[in-house]
């Protein structure tokens, strides 16, 4: 048997009825540059997320660079953020000029650890950004309770974690701004690029739909220097089928990782993911921890099991940041996390019979 680490041959087969007829309604109009599919999946992720503005854009990572700037963050400014995360969050600060600050990790639910933070801010902080890693949400109450005491505003990358909650409020809604990505192999992916702000501040919204256009408004003359930045027609078309099967596809991930929960609990030294009671997970991954964790690796792939690391190296030694300071030993748990993480398949259509294989798999390994 195989094991693919995701099938999006399973995801679509159902779907590309409904795909190619929401397509052809873009290919009558042929807008195909912010067309009314793009408002129309705007205004249907605001009502899913109970969120009041929603702007699309071209991919999770322009989502984030435009949220810095929509803020008015640049030079001089510090973001504290986590090491233990997709590239992206830290370079969308990067990009703006602004300073990423990293703090240490959770080591059970691999997010920025809300008691690190404090110790960070400096005179220069502006805003935190937490990552909802592998679809689990941060802890949001103790993270905004420290942005309110020091007055920083709060951008949540929620590339992992659309649908996640915190105390049952949905992720993107506890910052100032909340971005998405439709990466193909996010939980809701799209047929190619594309990304979303959601904000409940009328004039951040209004802010981050210039960014959008390169800083325009009215057409022509620009008052700031923005982004070109849209989420396609297409590709909105695309998401507006997909997003009604998103809670569903969610919910079938949490029964896949209460199956992995059951079986692998007792296996080896494997550690199964923690949620905290207060969060609800979409389980973007289902990561296990393992010091064996490159020679299970290679046996699963063996086995023809997929499987993959995220993340090999945490962002404060990434090559590109060397001129930030940070050296090997100040992020002990993300640097001993990189060592030891391995995500299995946890995608929806996973079968019964394959969770199995992936679980004997595994077993066969540690016995
Ligand atoms: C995927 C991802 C991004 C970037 O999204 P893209 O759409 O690929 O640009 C940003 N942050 C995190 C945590 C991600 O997982």
């Amino acid at each position: 048997m195989k094991v693919p680490m995701l099938d999006l041959h399973a995801q679509y087969e159902d779907l590309m009825p409904q795909i190619r007829a929401q397509l052809d309604e873009v290919f009558a109009t042929h807008h195909y540059i912010m067309g009314a599919q793009v408002k129309e999946l705007e205004e249907k992720m605001q009502d899913y997320l109970g969120i009041k503005h929603a702007i699309g854009c071209a991919s999770g990572t322009d989502a984030l660079v435009l949220a810095v700037k929509a803020l008015g963050l640049g030079a001089g400014d510090e973001i504290i953020t986590t090491p233990f995360t997709f590239f992206a969050t830290a370079s969308s600060i990067w990009r703006n000029n602004a300073k990423p600050v990293f703090v240490d990790i959770d080591p059970q639910t691999f997010n920025l650890d809300a008691k690190n933070i404090e110790q960070a801010i400096t005179s220069h902080t502006k805003a935190i950004m937490p990552v909802h890693l592998f679809g689990q949400c941060s802890n949001m109450d103790a993270i905004m309770e420290i942005a309110q005491k020091h007055k920083l505003r709060v951008i949540e990358d929620n590339a992992q974690g659309i649908g996640s909650t915190w105390n049952g409020k949905m992720s993107c809604a506890f910052g100032d701004i909340g971005t998405l990505s439709f990466f193909p192999s996010k939980n809701l992916g799209a047929m190619g690029d594309g990304g979303m702000c959601l904000t409940n501040d009328a004039e951040l919204a209004t802010a981050l739909r210039q960014l959008r256009v390169h800083g325009e408004g009215p057409k022509y003359y620009h008052k700031c220097v923005g982004l070109n930045s849209r989420l396609d027609t297409i590709q909105a078309a695309v998401l507006l089928v997909k997003l009604d099967h998103l809670e569903s596809w969610s919910q079938q991930r949490r029964v896949n990782a209460s199956y992995y929960d059951k079986h692998l609990a007792h296996v080896g030294d494997i550690k199964t993911p923690y949620i905290d009671p207060q969060a609800r997970s979409i389980y973007n991954q289902y990561t296990l921890i393992t010091a064996r964790r490159d020679e299970l690796m290679a046996h699963l792939q063996k086995k023809g099991v997929g499987c993959a690391v995220y993340y090999p190296l945490p962002l404060h030694l990434q090559e590109c940041f060397a001129d930030l300071g940070y050296k090997a030993g100040d992020f002990p748990v993300a640097e001993e996390l990189a060592k030891k993480v391995l995500s299995i398949p946890i995608y929806p259509e996973l079968t019964q019979e394959m969770q199995q294989y992936v679980v004997d798999s595994i077993k066969e390994f540690f016995s």
